[in-house]
């Protein structure tokens, strides 16, 4: 079994479309890949109508965005109720100031001297959740940096860069409370990125795992050995699963879908804390 549980479409800031992103799954020969895009379900239709006949396992999710004590961190969460209305009104808060976000962030980019527009932005991001790779894409076709991940920099859009600005995100303890009230499952997705930014201390995942928490996402392209061994055993800790996925983004990041995978035994012990959706079996 190949189980990849986190890849992102067009409806936010992956390149793949959702059928392309199911097409491009079974050619990797995975069985089941999870689509978690950034705070939308918006690509749910489109990929579950794209697995019929396919044999391919499709289980709906998303990544959250969220904050605590000014550290940005991402929550995945699936098989929960989409139309749980508590849990959707939040999803469509973050969406919302990400339009707002995105504009400043790109008059932020003209003040320093980087000829690109909003419209441009738009039409790159087309009905996606729009987000900083857009806007990366975007300066690489001003011909700024030469690549999405050289606009992650302080020069430009990194956590606390010239041109970044911050979008709402939720709480994460809020956030894990809200997925398991529309019956998904949380996991903590890359807790220890850490090239992108601060990381939260082992005592506000330990309160999160209290919250509600199901899983650590371990391997992960943004992860080292060490921290993989360290994730592992805070996981064992706190009775928590741990994960592996790639984290596709399509042509905006190297990384391919299946470079990392989740254990059958981790996958069975998400299915079996699910109850708000069901994975779609093509
Ligand atoms: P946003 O959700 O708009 O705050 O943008 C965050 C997204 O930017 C993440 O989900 C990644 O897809 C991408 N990202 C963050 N750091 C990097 C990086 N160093 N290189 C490439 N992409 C990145
Ligand atoms: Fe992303
Ligand atoms: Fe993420
Ligand atoms: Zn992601």
């Amino acid at each position: 079994m190949r189980i990849d549980l986190h890849a992102h479409s067009n409806a936010s800031d992956g390149t793949d479309s959702p059928a392309e992103l199911v097409a491009n799954a079974v050619a990797a020969g995975l069985d089941v890949v999870a689509l978690t895009d950034h705070d939308t379900v918006a690509g749910y239709g489109e990929a579950a109508a794209a697995v019929a006949g396919t044999g391919l396992v499709l289980v709906p999710g998303a990544e959250l965005s969220c904050q605590v004590d000014g550290i940005s961190m991402h929550l995945l969460a699936y098989l929960f109720d989409p139309a749980e209305p508590a849990f959707a009104a939040e999803r469509e808060l973050v969406r919302t100031d990400r339009f707002r976000r995105g504009r400043a962030i790109v008059e932020r980019c003209r003040e320093l001297g980087a000829p690109i527009s909003w419209e441009q932005v738009q039409r790159i991001a087309g009905d996606g959740s729009v987000g900083r790779p857009h806007i990366a894409s975007a300066l690489v076709e001003a011909g700024v940096v030469a690549g999405v991940s050289d606009a992650f920099t302080p020069e430009w859009l990194a956590n606390g860069g010239r041109a970044d600005v911050r979008k709402h995100e939720t709480d994460p303890v809020v956030a894990v409370r809200l997925v398991r009230a529309a019956n998904g499952v949380p996991v903590f997705a890359h807790p220890a990125a850490d090239k992108r930014g601060r990381t939260v201390p082992d005592a506000v995942i330990a309160e999160l795992a209290a919250a509600g928490l199901g899983g650590l996402e371990v391997d992960h392209v943004d992860h080292d050995d060490r921290a993989r061994a360290r994730l592992r055993g805070l996981a064992a800790e706190l009775g928590l699963f741990t994960t592996g996925s790639s984290d596709y983004h399509g042509s905006r990041k190297t990384v391919r879908l299946g470079e990392h995978t989740t254990d059958p035994a981790a996958y069975e012990e998400l299915l079996a804390q699910a109850t708000g959706a069901a994975p779609i079996t093509g």
